[in-house]
């Protein structure tokens, strides 16, 4: 997959604000933040989207949630709150087709998104 974007970030052939990883997910900085903290919380292995999870990688998405909820705790989110989002294909407007996390706060969020 070395036309992923954020494969070639994970591999530190594209420069990257890595700010978390272990043996399964990485989390990087959002490149274009839409809010004070909005990070990427990503399988270190390539995944297209929710679309091509297999039961067995139900470890790797309770790691992302966990990381996701560690990573917001750090930056103090968890009391005011924050918004964890997945897009999923066009119509929800999943642009990179590597499947991750986005954990945004320190503004407030509406609903419906949109
Ligand atoms: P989505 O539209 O849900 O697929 O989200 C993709 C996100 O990746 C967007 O918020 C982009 O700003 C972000 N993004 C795209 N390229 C990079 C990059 N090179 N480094 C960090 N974030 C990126
Ligand atoms: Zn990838």
């Amino acid at each position: 997959m070395s036309e992923c974007i954020f494969c070639s970030i994970i591999a530190r052939k594209t420069p990257g604000r890595i700010v978390f990883e272990d043996n399964l997910v990485v989390a990087i900085e959002d490149i274009r933040p839409q809010a004070p903290v909005h990070l990427l919380v990503m399988p270190r292995a390539h995944v297209d989207s929710l679309n091509d999870l297999k039961p067995e990688d139900e470890p790797l998405l309770g790691r992302l949630f966990i990381v996701a909820a560690r990573l917001a705790r750090e930056r103090g989110l968890d009391t005011q709150g924050y918004r964890t989002v997945i897009n999923n294909g066009a119509w929800a407007g999943q642009s990179v087709a590597h499947l991750h996390v986005h954990v945004m706060g320190g503004r407030v969020f509406h609903w419906p998104p949109g």
